[in-house]
């Protein structure tokens, strides 16, 4: 096989229960490739090689926001060494969509002029009738801060990997435009 790209480093954020182990496990099942997962400092870390547009790219998905206190020093190197970031909020929490707009403030201002990819996910779409946050807001909020924007629904898996193959997408660009 021809020879993949990365690792890349793919970090989890967002609050508490809006479902980013939820899709790290999607991820991490992934039945055309052969993955592996660790443990660390309490969350998991998860390495899988996917084909995106004909070449191979293999992601280290860490999900370990969760278990670490807020400030802590492994929150800081999470910000610290992502190639890219995926901020979630559960679409039936606005809380959470709040807390993804400080996230983005505070990951923009660790990496000062950076170009670093950040996705904003919608998850939980599958809730239609308790949705808090509408499309339309999640749009326009990723627009303001500069990045991608996707729905998903880890109980459908719905858009799952039109989610990693966006943000593998957006690795490569950076990759091929310095
Ligand atoms: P985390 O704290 O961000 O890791 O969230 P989890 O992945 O542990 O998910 C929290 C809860 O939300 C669990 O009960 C999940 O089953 C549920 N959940 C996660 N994603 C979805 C989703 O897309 N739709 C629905 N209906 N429930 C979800
Ligand atoms: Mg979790």
């Amino acid at each position: 096989p021809p020879a993949s790209v990365g690792p890349f480093t793919v970090v989890l954020l967002g609050d508490n229960g809006v479902g980013k182990s939820a899709l790290a496990s999607i991820f991490a099942g992934a039945s055309d490739s052969m993955g592996s997962e660790c443990e660390l400092y309490g969350g998991e870390v998860f390495e899988q090689t996917i084909t995106v547009d004909g070449e191979r790219a293999t992601v280290t998905l860490l999900d370990m926001w969760d278990s670490q206190d807020e400030g802590s020093w492994t929150q800081e190197r999470c910000l610290q060494t992502g190639d890219a970031f995926i901020i979630v909020y559960a679409i039936t929490d606005r809380s959470s969509f709040l807390r993804a707009a400080d996230l983005r403030i505070q990951l923009r201002s660790q990496r000062e002029a950076d170009r670093t990819p950040i996705i904003l996910v919608g998850n939980k779409c599958d809730l239609v009738r308790c949705r808090e946050v509408s499309i339309s807001e999640g749009r326009s909020s990723a627009a303001v801060f500069d990045c991608k924007f996707i729905e998903t629904s880890a109980a459908m898996q719905h858009n799952v990997w039109p989610l990693f193959e966006g943000i593998i997408r957006q690795l490569r660009l950076r990759r091929d435009s310095t």
